[in-house]
């Protein structure tokens, strides 16, 4: 698995670098974004780690470039903390997740495995996150093997959330993308995102499905821990 690492603050390239490759991972380094944009379009990459703030282009343009050329790498932008504009932006230029800084190094190993995890798994049949199983074709939910009866509409959101593992929907998306229905406002995605967690997650010590606020909802393990 190799990794592109777009940042120009090189301490910290240096730790994430690090970290990365006692992961097992290979890691190449860019130190700009022009540099970054060309060694991304190699598609030799698995993910991409993006700073926001970069010389020659930053990397909003280095994301919105790569998607632009119908490049669907998973890309992971650094942003700074409490900056929501920013956060937005990512997202709308069609960056994965986001990780305000400053980060913990294992929380960026989390979210680099949760990119790759969902990348892989999810074009199978039946999506596993965590001890949840989501059966595509069967239309069929468990839960520590324990089948959880849930509504269509239910069923459709919670299939939307783990096919997009680790990435935030918006209510905007849920809204037009998931249920394709003009007529349900944001409050009612609301409504039945609270419906869902509580045939999902209630009573149980790990929760997958988390409210990011501001943005929207996203499932995910706590730990991002497992397979990659
Ligand atoms: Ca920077």
């Amino acid at each position: 698995m190799r990794i592109l690492l777009i940042e120009d603050e090189r301490p910290i390239a240096l730790v994430v670098k690090r970290g990365l490759e006692e992961a097992r991972f290979r890691v190449d380094v860019a130190h700009d974004g022009e540099t970054g944009l060309q060694m991304a379009r190699s598609d030799e990459y698995s993910v991409i780690l993006l700073d926001l703030m970069l010389p020659q282009r930053d990397g909003w343009s280095v994301c919105q470039a790569l998607r632009d050329e119908r490049n669907a790498v998973p890309i992971l932008m650094l942003t700074a903390r409490d900056a929501l504009d920013d956060r937005v932006r990512g997202l709308e230029t069609g960056a994965d997740d986001y990780l305000p800084k400053p980060f913990e190094f294992p929380e960026l190993l989390a979210r680099v495995r949760a990119l790759l995890r969902r990348d892989k798994v999810h074009k199978g049949r039946v999506i596993r996150v965590g001890d949840l199983e989501v059966d595509t074709v069967a239309a069929t939910v468990r839960r520590g093997g324990e089948e959880i009866p849930l509504t269509r509409r239910e069923s459709t959101l919670l299939e939307a959330l783990a096919i997009n593992e680790g990435r935030v929907l918006s209510r905007e998306v849920i809204q037009e993308r998931v249920w394709m229905d003009e007529e349900s406002y944001s409050n009612t995605v609301d409504v039945h995102v609270g419906a869902l967690r509580r045939k999902i997650d209630a009573g149980r010590d790990e929760k997958l499905i988390h409210t990011v606020h501001g943005l929207g909802y996203t499932l995910r393990r706590p730990d991002g821990g497992g397979g990659r």
